[in-house]
């Protein structure tokens, strides 16, 4: 287990937020935020992608990107 894929009170799975790298051309116009969590009803753990810490898109993982600890199960 990591800071990335922590277990917190809240959530079964709420980690740090990653640094994220600005592209080439990047336009500081928005803040992006991405973290890994897991609700205790969420079948696997998410990469959670947010815009000015608004609603967030998500994509599902089976491993910790950082750490590779399986996640979920
Ligand atoms: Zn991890």
């Amino acid at each position: 287990m990591c800071k990335y894929c922590k277990t917190t009170p809240l959530f079964e799975i709420g980690g740090t937020e990653f640094e994220l790298k600005p592209t080439a051309g990047f336009k500081n116009d928005r803040k992006y935020s991405a973290w890994i969590m897991k609700g205790q009803a969420d079948e696997k753990a998410g990469i959670m992608i947010s815009t000015n810490g608004g609603n967030a898109v998500y994509f599902d993982i089976n491993y910790c990107p950082q750490c590779g600890r399986k996640l979920g199960d």
